[in-house]
């Protein structure tokens, strides 16, 4: 079996700590790292042993048969279109884009080109998330009915950059963190979001005008209702995940991060269990089915339809908090 070769377009952070990894312990060859600073650029390949560092998306695209998108969220629409104009499978970041006609036209030329097209939305792919759609699936809470999640924390010093200020690459609190949220009770509920209603706050570590912390709450259409609570300025809260239905409950704790870890247990008629697990990599996890996919077996973890609706939910949410008002999510 030949290695899918990949360009990784953008020398960032994500792609530093998890994706480079993910990529070849999933069979993948790195060829090329896209950074409009050549140094940087350099730098990165040096440090990964890339063969070559590139500062166009023309040069990128030479020879690769996938790249990973991970630039600042506003530049995703364009390198993922040129992408998928030349052929190449994608596996973009969330959120696919900053306004919902990109991301659309994103998903439709992926679709067009005959290219796979994954969202790197990682939570589906946490052994956490996987036990408790597993447990509703096998009907112990009986019917969900409401859910609940504390995606709150604090940032590392290495993101402490665009998302607190630059307004145009998709700032703040609801881009960066409720499409995760938005993905995940998708993903376990099997339920479509229908409206949104959001307050936003400026904690201080935001510039003025930009939320770094807001509280939703989301309408699905078969009648489930959540609550979600996303922040980067409570250093101390534990993270969390709930749904419950009317014949028990699933509660995740320390389960919304990006390294495998967190708990979930079971309560119901027979009482309080927690569930056993196999944590693994959730990147690495990911990008196994976007390889596997690529030959033809099975589909993304988290499709680019996917990316699309989590997005929609995030952008409604936006809207709400200026409104003060529910908002209907697009589809
Ligand atoms: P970074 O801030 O590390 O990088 C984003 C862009 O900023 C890069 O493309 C780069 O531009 C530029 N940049 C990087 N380092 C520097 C620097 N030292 N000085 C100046 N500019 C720099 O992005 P993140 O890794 O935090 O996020 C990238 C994407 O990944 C986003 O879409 C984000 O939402 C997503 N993400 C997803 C996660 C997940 O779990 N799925 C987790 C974290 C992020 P250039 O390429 O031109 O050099």
């Amino acid at each position: 079996m030949t290695a899918t070769r990949w360009s990784l377009i953008g020398a960032t952070t994500i792609a530093r700590e998890w994706m480079v990894n993910a990529i070849r312990e999933t069979g993948g060859e790195i060829v090329n790292v896209m950074s409009r600073d050549a140094a940087r650029g350099r730098a990165f390949a040096d440090e990964f042993g890339i063969p070559h560092a590139v500062t166009d998306l023309a040069a990128a695209l030479d020879g690769v048969d996938a790249v990973y998108i991970s630039t600042t969220n506003e530049r995703h629409y364009a390198e993922c279109m040129a992408a998928a104009k030349a052929g190449k499978h994608v596996l973009c970041e969330k959120p696919l884009a900053t306004n919902y006609e990109d991301a659309a036209a994103m998903v439709e030329a992926c679709r067009a080109a005959g290219v796979v097209m994954a969202t790197n939305h990682h939570l589906r792919n946490a052994a956490t998330h996987r036990a408790m759609r597993d447990a509703i699936l096998a009907g112990k809470i009986g019917r969900p009915l409401a859910g609940r999640i504390v995606h709150a924390g604090t940032l590392p010093i290495q993101m402490l950059g665009w998302r607190l200020h630059t307004q145009g690459a998709g700032a703040g609190a609801i881009l960066d963190l409720l499409v995760h949220d938005t993905d995940l009770m998708r993903f376990l509920t099997g339920d479509e979001p229908e409206r949104v209603m959001t307050v936003a706050q400026n904690g201080g570590l935001a510039i003025a005008g930009i939320e770094d912390a807001a509280m939703s709450i989301v309408t699905f259409r078969g009648g489930f209702i959540a609550q979600m609570h996303d922040s980067f300025t409570t250093r101390y809260q534990r993270t969390s995940c709930e749904i419950h239905g009317d014949e028990g409950s699933l509660i995740a704790i320390n389960n919304m991060a990006q390294a495998p870890a967190g708990t979930v247990t079971l309560r119901n008629q027979d009482g309080e269990v927690e569930l056993p697990l196999v944590q693994e990599d959730y990147y690495v996890r990911g990008t196994r089915a976007f390889h596997a996919a690529i030959r033809g077996e099975g589909h993304p973890a988290v499709t680019g339809t996917d990316g699309l609706r989590s997005l929609a939910v995030a952008l409604a949410a936006r809207t709400s908090a200026t409104t003060g008002k529910a908002e209907m999510v697009l589809s």
